[in-house]
């Protein structure tokens, strides 16, 4: 898999304050990547791109440099109990990218060089939840590998999580770009989750993601760097022979990973779901889409941020749900399943 470079940049002028912004602007002009200044990283006008198609392919090749204002962090329901906030949107071009919703068709990458500051807003929310444990979810709006080559922000996130007895960090990626990350002193207190999907799912709707086989393999450097690690199953389909197929996808699984490995894993298992505004979304921007969107099909539920989802209905979810935690008991026996949805 190749890495993510971007066709062009935008910075913010206060992202030049910040050494993590002039290092990157140094990075970029050697790389002969166009830069142009932008008002602000929220409003970034004037990308190429005629059609819809066209304007969100050229967003995800573009980067965007800026400086994390407001000071709170949103909650991160069920996997942590709040957002790191990075970088927003990655250079793959999942069809039914669960931020399809919130970034709309002009996913741009973006990425915050306010780090110190972003960290220590962290660390008082640790402190005030001390000695209880503050979970911070580093993926929430975004996949952070394919720029981290470039930023380094996850490195200086697990060092400084590694650091605090009263935190976590946790973060999921497709990409297997992650050698960088293997030195950093974790101290078991970053979860690194990979998100695996069988690989129907991946060659028709993950475009420019690494294949299954090589983020196994990341995965298993990631086992051996002794982190503890995760596995994200999303979004679970049910459609023909998907039991086969998830089952091809564990068995594989087991044979790779390390048993060391296997003593700390959890699992998050999400099926397929969709709203109206991202389908609407996904059929602008891949008109050929063959994913599974009819609503007719699906159950109407009324969801936390205020718009409803097109989920399988209660029979199907049970019938999934069953599967797949019969299926990880036999392959994984010590391992976690966080949450089914
Ligand atoms: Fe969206 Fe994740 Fe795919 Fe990136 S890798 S397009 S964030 S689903």
């Amino acid at each position: 898999m190749q890495r993510f470079v971007p066709s062009r940049a935008y910075f913010e002028p206060q992202a030049l304050d910040y050494l993590l912004g002039k290092k990157l602007y140094d990075q970029l002009e050697a790389l002969n990547i166009p830069v142009r200044m932008t008002s602000s990283h929220n409003r970034v006008t004037g990308l190429p791109g005629k059609t819809t198609a066209e304007g969100y392919r050229e967003a995800k090749k573009t980067l965007v440099v800026g400086v994390r204002k407001s000071s709170d962090f949103s909650t991160c329901k069920p996997s942590a109990n709040y957002q790191l906030p990075l970088n927003t949107s990655c250079s793959g071009m999942c069809e039914y990218c669960y931020l399809a919703t919130t970034l709309g068709k002009r996913p741009y990458l973006r990425v915050y060089v306010n780090i110190d500051e972003i960290l220590a807003k962290a660390k008082k929310y640790i402190d005030e939840r001390a000695p209880e444990i503050t979970v911070f979810e580093g993926a929430a709006t975004s996949d952070p590998v394919p720029t981290e080559y470039l930023t380094g922000l996850l490195f200086t996130a697990i060092e400084f999580f590694g650091r605090e007895p009263y935190a976590k960090f946790r973060f999921v990626t497709k990409y297997n770009d992650i050698d960088s990350l293997l030195i950093a002193k974790h101290n078991g207190h970053t979860r690194f989750r990979f998100s695996l999907n069988t690989e129907t799912v991946i060659s028709r709707y993950e475009h420019a993601t690494p294949a299954l086989a090589e983020r196994v393999q990341a995965a298993v450097k990631v086992a051996e760097a002794g982190y503890p690690l995760g596995f994200i199953i999303a979004p679970i389909f049910f459609s023909s022979g998907w039991q086969d197929d998830y089952s091809h996808l564990f068995s594989e699984l087991a044979v790779k990973l390390p048993e060391t490995a296997k003593r700390d894993l959890t699992f998050e298992l999400i099926t397929h779901r969709f709203t109206k505004r991202a389908k609407a979304n996904i059929t602008d921007v891949f008109p050929k889409t063959m994913l599974p969107m009819t609503e007719e099909d699906r159950k109407y539920k009324f969801g936390q941020f205020g718009y409803g989802k097109y989920v399988y209905d209660a029979e199907r979810m049970a019938e999934i749900k069953a599967f797949m935690i019969e299926r990880l008991s036999e392959y994984f026996p010590a391992a976690k399943v966080e949450y089914f949805v």
